[in-house]
Formats: structure tokens, sequence, C-alpha cells
């Protein structure tokens, strides 16, 4: 803690609908610090997609501190997202007399401390985590203070700015009526070289199954010498389920949709295929009222 008091501390605050003050399970492994670390991992692929965005625009101040961030974020990567609770914990969210979501300092790399106190709100009797468009509000504020921009209002405005984009970017397929919180998610780039993202979310956590999708999907052909042609991106759309089975507790979930592939060639230049329908069968299992995601299971032919 050596020099704490001589650092500023920056903050961000969202105003809470009711705190919510019940048990949970765990600590670090919540919906809410899930989204929080999904934001934070895919944060420069949605900086990058904002810029380019016809959403949104930015004057040239937001420009340079979404700049900045994305030339430090390497760094930022290599930081903490420390989870701790105001009331039974160490870290004190009361600044300047108010409770804040977070804290962190002003230099890229800097710990943030996220308040677990504010990231789970109730409403009307249901408790809602931050979800990924929030968490990338917040972080987009908190590495702006890691630039030196010290504006929480404006940083506030930014991260808005991001979401925003992302907002129109994500696509969310419900598991069904019945489970509609599990949810099959796709979020879109702007780019040619660049892969559409897929992540599920089931009752416990949000899983980036992005990677298997790439060994799934590299149909590029054989180049020079019968050298595979490098797949650098793709692009997903039309989501449905083909068809959703029970057996026993356990449901196989036929996801089709429309898979375009971008191929660089050895000479350097891309070339895009069609593939048409495809389809992932996802596999699920019923916990009590709860759904898990069989991550092992479904890609394990891999
Ligand atoms: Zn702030």
């Amino acid at each position: 803690m050596n020099g704490l008091k001589s650092l500023i501390i920056f903050t961000l605050f969202i105003l809470p609908l009711t705190l919510w003050s019940g048990e949970r399970e765990g600590h670090g492994g919540g919906l809410a610090e899930q989204n929080i670390m999904t934001a934070r991992l895919h944060l420069a692929e949605f900086i990058t997609i904002s810029l380019s965005s016809s959403v949104v625009t930015f004057d040239d101040e937001e420009r340079e501190v979404l700049e900045s961030i994305l030339s430090n974020f390497e760094q930022e990567l290599t930081s903490k997202i420390i989870f701790k609770s105001g009331t039974n914990d160490e870290v004190d969210f009361y600044i300047d007399g108010q409770l804040r979501v977070a804290k962190t300092y002003d230099y890229p790399g800097a710990t943030i401390w996220i308040n677990l106190d504010l990231i789970y709100l109730e409403k009307m009797g249901v408790i809602r985590p931050m979800s990924l468009t929030q968490a990338v509000t917040l972080l987009v504020h908190e590495y702006g203070h890691h630039q030196k921009f010290y504006d929480h209002s404006f940083l506030d405005t930014l991260g808005a700015k991001v979401a925003k984009v992302l907002q129109n970017n994500i696509y969310k397929l419900p598991l069904s009526r019945n489970y509609r919180e599990v949810v099959v998610m796709t979020i879109d780039s702007n780019f040619e070289e660049s892969f559409s993202s897929l992540l599920i979310r089931d009752s416990f956590d949000l899983i980036d199954v992005t990677k298997q999708l790439k060994t799934k999907l590299n149909f590029c052909r054989k180049g020079k010498q019968n050298l595979q042609e490098k797949l650098v991106g793709f692009y997903l759309e039309n989501f449905h389920w083909g068809s959703r089975l029970w057996k026993g507790d356990t449901l196989s979930g036929r996801l089709v949709f429309n898979a375009t592939i971008v191929c660089k060639r050895g000479n350097g230049n891309n070339y895009i295929i069609n593939l048409g329908a495809k389809t992932l069968n996802l596999l699920f299992k019923k916990e009590e009222t709860l759904i898990r995601f069989l991550y092992k299971q479904t890609f394990k032919d891999n």
C-alpha cells in the first residue's frame, strides 16, 4: 500500500436501484464477474469495432482516449481486476462520501478494484448481474482513467458509446422460452479480417467458443506446395435452433447459422467462401432449475 495516499483514486458511480444484500455463491465466479472479465478480454476488439462504426461518432478527444487504450492494451491485459465487497473486505469504496462501483489509478496496467456489492442489483425481486454492455461502459471508464483522462462524466459518455456499438453488433438467441437466461451470443465485427465471436451463457458462466469454431470452419483451400491457406476471418449470421431434444436431463440443441469465411492466399490476397448453413450440436444439462452448458462433451471430437 506504499504511496497509496498520494495517488489519486478514480471511480465510477452507477446509481443502484437497490443494493443486493443477499447471499450468493462464491466470489469471482458469478455472472457479473464473468461479464466483466469477458468485456476485458474483448475490449480492444469492441473499441476497434466502435472506431469504425457508423452507429456513433466520436469527437477528437474521445478518439484520443480510445486510441490510447488500444495502444496500451497489452499492458492492461497483464493488470489485475480484483473483486471485493466494500462491506466485508478491506477495500474502501467510499470516495468523496459516495459509494463507488470501481476504483483505480491513473496509469496503464493499474489494478482495478470492483465493488461486488454494486455489480448485482435487485429490481422487483429479481437479481440482475451487471451485463456485458454495462461492463464495457465500466471498463472504458476505468481504462480511460489509466490514460490520464480525469473527467468521470466524459468517460461515462464515452463508455456508453462503445457499449451502444456493442449492443448493435450483438445478437442473442435464447435456449427456449423456459430458459431465456441461457443464450447463444454472437458479436460481429465490421472488418473482413476478423472473427465473429460466439459465446454461450448458461446459468453459471459465459463461455467463449470462438476458438473451437475456428477449427470447425477452417475450409480454406490448399495453396501452393499443398499448404493450407490461412483462415483470417469469419462472419456468422441467421442463427436459429434446428432442433432441441431432451433425453433425460440432457438437452441436445442443434444450432444452425450461416457462415462466410475469409482466407488469405500466400500472395497476401484474400478470398471469401460462403459456406452456407452450418450446424453446431450444443449439449446442455439440467441441474434442478438451472442449465449447464456441457462444454467438454460438446467439443470432445476436436
Ligand atoms: Zn471515474
